[in-house]
C-alpha cells in the first residue's frame, strides 16, 4: 500500500514554523520583507507572483512589487536591483522567470546580492550549495528535502536518480540528496538505458517537464517517487508520472496537483525569513 506525500500538508507545517519566526522577529524589532520583480505580460508568471504575494500576506512578510512593462531595458532591470540590493527593508529579492527574450537571465541573477537572493539562484549560492554549506536552496529541492524529511524517508545509501538537470530543480536535487549520503544519478536527454537506471532507484525524483513521462516498468518495487512536473494538458494539471500506473509499486509518491508544487513558496518565504535573520545577525 503506497502512502501519498501530501504536499498540502507538509508546506502549512513549513508555513506555520516561518510565520512563527516572523512574529518573533517582529518582537525583536525586526520586519522581514520580500521584493518580487516580474517583467512583462506572461499570464503563468503573473499567477505565480500573486500567489507569492499571498503567502507572504498570509504569514507576516511584507512584499514589494514591482511590475515592468515588457519593454524595459537591461540598464532599468538592473538599475531597479541596484536600489533593491540598497535597501534595508529589503530582505530577498526574487526575479521572476522567464524573462522576456531581449533581456539577459544570468546577468539579472548575478546582479541580485548573494545575500537577498532567495532563489538562491546566483553563482555565489549554487557555489555554497556544492560545497554542501549553504544558506539558501533553490526553493523546489528545498522542498522535496523538507517533504523527505516529514515523512522520515532515509536517504542515507539509498540509490537515488533524478530526471531532469536543469539549474534550477534537477542540478541542486542531485546535490542535496548527495549531501544526504544517497548514491545519485542525473539524468537527462541523452542517458543511454534511462528506463534501467530509473528501475534502480529507490528513491527517484522525476523533473522532466513532459506529462506522465514516467511509466511503471520505470519504478523499482517499493521506490519513494516524486513527481516534479507540471504541465498542463487538455486544461487539466498533469506531472511527470504516470500517477495511476506507477501507484502501486511505490511506498510512497507525491500527486500533481497537491504535491511538490505548494511546497515551493513554502520554501521561499523560509528563505526569506532565513535572509532576514542573516542581515541582522540573528543567525
Ligand atoms: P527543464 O526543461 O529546464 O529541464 C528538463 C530536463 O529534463 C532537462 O535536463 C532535459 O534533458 C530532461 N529531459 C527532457 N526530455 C527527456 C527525456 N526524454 N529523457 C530524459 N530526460 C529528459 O525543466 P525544469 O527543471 O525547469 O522543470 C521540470 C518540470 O518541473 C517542468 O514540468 C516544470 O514545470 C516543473 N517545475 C515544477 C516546479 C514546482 O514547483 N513543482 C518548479 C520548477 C519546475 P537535457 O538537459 O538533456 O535537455
Amino acid at each position: 500500500m503506497y502512502k501519498i506525500i501530501d504536499g498540502k500538508v507538509i508546506s502549512a507545517s513549513v508555513k506555520e514554523r516561518v510565520k512563527c519566526e516572523v512574529e518573533k522577529l517582529k518582537q525583536n524589532g525586526i520586519s522581514v520583507g520580500l521584493a518580487v520583480i516580474i517583467v512583462g505580460e506572461d499570464p503563468a508568471s503573473k499567477v505565480y507572483v500573486a500567489n507569492k504575494k499571498k503567502a507572504c500576506e498570509a504569514l507576516g512578510i511584507i512584499s514589494e512589487e514591482y511590475a515592468l512593462p515588457e519593454n524595459t531595458t537591461m540598464q532599468e532591470l538592473l538599475a531597479l536591483i541596484d536600489t533593491l540590493n540598497k535597501k534595508p527593508t529589503v530582505n530577498g529579492i526574487l526575479c521572476q522567470l522567464p524573462l522576456p527574450k531581449h533581456l539577459d537571465e544570468q546577468m539579472v541573477i548575478n546582479a541580485i546580492s548573494p545575500e537577498k537572493d532567495v532563489d538562491a539562484f546566483h553563482p555565489a549560492n549554487v557555489g555554497k550549495i556544492m560545497q554542501g554549506d549553504f544558506d539558501f536552496v533553490p526553493c523546489t529541492p528545498a522542498g522535496i528535502m523538507e517533504m523527505l524529511d516529514y515523512e522520515g524517508i532515509d536517504i542515507a545509501g539509498k540509490t537515488c536518480v533524478v530526471i531532469g538537470r536543469s539549474n534550477i530543480v534537477g542540478k541542486p536535487m542531485g546535490m542535496l540528496l548527495l549531501h544526504k549520503n544517497g548514491t545519485v544519478t542525473i539524468c537527462h536527454s541523452k542517458t543511454q538505458n534511462l528506463k534501467e537506471v530509473c528501475a534502480s532507484a529507490d528513491i527517484l525524483v522525476a523533473a522532466v517537464g513532459r506529462p506522465n513521462f514516467v511509466t511503471a516498468d520505470m519504478v523499482k518495487e517499493n521506490a519513494v517517487v516524486i513527481d516534479v512536473g507540471i504541465n498542463r494538458v487538455d486544461g487539466k494539471l498533469v506531472g511527470d508520472v504516470n500517477f495511476d500506473a506507477v501507484k502501486d509499486k511505490c511506498s510512497a509518491i507525491t500527486p500533481v496537483p497537491g504535491g511538490v508544487g505548494p511546497m515551493t513558496i513554502a520554501m521561499l518565504m523560509q528563505n526569506t525569513v532565513t535572509a532576514a535573520k542573516k542581515q541582522n545577525k540573528v543567525i
